[in-house]
């Protein structure tokens, strides 16, 4: 026997689906038209925001902002970053850079060093100091970094495998996309370096039970695979075992 409810409950569901649907088209018509206002954080075409909480949108803001040269600075030097432009240096034997600058401070870091990276790089970086490392220096270890030391950007060489044989591969400091972290400062002037803090093995599960460093600096690796393309710590090889590696533009990778 048919249950006469069905054939009711189906055409209210059509009904309720064809309220949505004329309902979506309305708001996105409304904002196109710019008659529905639409917060820039949720604004798809707005312009990448350094500052606000990132959402779902971020990964398609920032893939705008690194592939447009001027929106690119424009949201660094909103982000509170200390930076000079420098002047391109043609390719030479996959080595050279385009919209780089000369960073020298983040929002509320200061480089041991400045040093130049491409913009999109300084991009994620921004990101990644803002969102990611401060809010894992605070949530572990009470105190806010102060300072980055570093290992470099820029370089004119190969992937490094550690073995000596080498990949062959131009490694990504070779277009200033890239940048070795190897410690910080916090606050209260308490240094934290990759080499001598990092959990041996890197996931030591008690050494992250017991230890606020070892927390701290997994959180900070962690922040950093969501905000640049690829991340290489102490986990990954021993060539990595005092510094993180962070870059842009080459395969997504976190280890
Ligand atoms: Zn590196």
């Amino acid at each position: 026997m048919t249950d006469p409810a069905v054939p009711s409950a189906r055409g209210a569901g059509r009904l309720i689906g064809a309220a949505l649907f004329s309902l979506a088209c309305g708001l996105l018509v409304g904002y196109l038209g710019g008659w529905v206002p639409v917060p820039p954080r949720w604004d798809p075409l707005a312009a990448l925001d350094v500052a606000e909480t990132p959402n779902l949108l971020t990964p398609f803001k920032m893939r705008r902002a690194r592939a447009d040269p001027d929106q690119c600075l424009a949201a660094l030097k909103s982000a509170g970053l200390r930076f000079s432009p420098v002047s391109d240096r043609a390719p030479v034997q996959g080595c050279g850079f385009t919209n780089a600058v000369r960073l020298e401070s983040g929002h509320r870091v200061q480089l041991s060093s400045a040093t130049v990276l491409s913009c999109r790089t300084a991009l994620s970086f921004a990101l990644w100091e803002r969102h990611d490392l401060q809010a894992a220096a605070r949530a572990e270890l009470g105190q806010e970094v102060r300072r980055i030391e570093h290992l470099g950007s820029y370089a004119c060489r190969n992937v490094n495998t550690g073995d000596g044989r080498g990949t062959g591969r131009r490694s990504r400091h070779a277009t200033a996309d890239a940048l070795d972290v190897s410690g910080f400062t916090l606050a209260n002037g308490r240094r934290i370096q990759l080499l001598r803090d990092a959990p041996q093995p890197w996931d030591d599960a008690q050494a992250l039970q017991r230890d606020p460093v070892a927390r701290f600096l997994h959180a900070a690796q962690a922040g950093a695979c969501r905000r640049f393309d690829g991340t290489l710590g102490p986990g990954y090889n021993r060539v990595h075992r005092d510094h993180f590696h962070l870059e842009t533009g080459g395969w997504p990778i976190c280890r």
